[in-house]
């Protein structure tokens, strides 16, 4: 009866863990450039020519739907012009079916394709999640007219969320600010899975794995954007957690160690 009761008990924990399911992703491609290599601090001209040899830096924009637990969540919308709309639909979904966005922070390469070539919401049934000082820095502090514009189209359904705050089941927002004040990062847990939605921790993988101290000029606060990158990064490596960056090359989600002064790719 005992090992009966054990047998059942191990089965029920099974089928458990496996309806609580993992973290699947979809990544979701707007587009490529290769900007110039003056974007850069502090990297000098022989780091530039080392690990930019045809002198240009290569970048893309990416977003993240994500499926977990029972739910699919886009993680940050791309540029303006509906790229990333039509890559769900690419995908099987629908504008009118995505229901949670969370947004890592407020450049336009992330919150842009909120709307849609009219200018309306281009996902009319999501609710849009959005760190507190984030929001506070452009909309209050800048009174940014793009953020505005994209936000009243979602009046009433732009929720707010602190640093540090359980957003919703499985998904932590960890305070990375410095790329932009309120600039957050996500923490995934499903089952066993983890994974850490690192928004613009980094932007040009091929320089600043190798040199994590290299800042870009997006940054508004350079020293604590590094600062954040190897926070962030040091505990994907400890952790054993793959990362997934809105600027890292297709399919953006990278495994990282360390070695010596930076990181590699594996
Ligand atoms: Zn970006």
């Amino acid at each position: 009866m005992k090992k009966f009761l054990t047998v059942l008990l191990l089965c029920l924990l099974v089928s458990c863990s496996a309806r609580a399911g993992g973290i699947e992703t979809v990544t979701l491609f707007d587009r490529q450039s290769k900007p110039n290599t003056s974007l850069l601090i502090g990297a000098d001209a022989e780091q530039i020519a080392r690990y930019c040899p045809d002198g240009k830096l290569k970048g893309n924009v990416l977003a993240f739907l994500v499926k977990m637990k029972g739910r699919a969540i886009l993680f940050d919308t791309g540029l303006p012009d509906g790229r990333i709309a039509a890559e769900l639909k690419k995908n099987g979904f629908a504008a009118e079916d995505i229901k949670t966005i969370l947004l890592t922070h407020l450049h336009r390469d992330h919150f842009g394709g909120l709307l849609d070539a009219e200018g309306k919401a281009a996902f009319p049934n999501a609710e849009v999640y959005v760190g507190r000082a984030e929001r506070a820095w452009w909309v209050d502090e800048k009174k940014d007219q793009n953020v505005i514009r994209a936000f009243a189209q979602y009046a009433g359904r732009i929720h707010e969320f602190e640093s540090g705050a359980r957003v919703m089941p499985g998904v932590k927002a960890l305070d990375t600010g410095g790329h932009t004040p309120g600039h957050v990062s996500f923490l995934l847990k499903s089952g066993k899975e983890k994974l850490l939605i690192i928004g613009d921790l980094i932007h040009f993988t091929g320089i600043q794995l190798p040199l994590p101290d290299v800042a870009v000029k997006y940054d508004v606060d350079p020293v604590k954007a590094t600062e954040a990158r190897k926070r962030i990064f040091d505990y994907a490596c400890e952790k054993g957690i793959p990362v997934a960056g809105m600027h890292i090359p297709f399919p953006g989600t990278l495994r990282l160690k360390k070695t010596g002064a930076g990181y590699e790719a594996y």
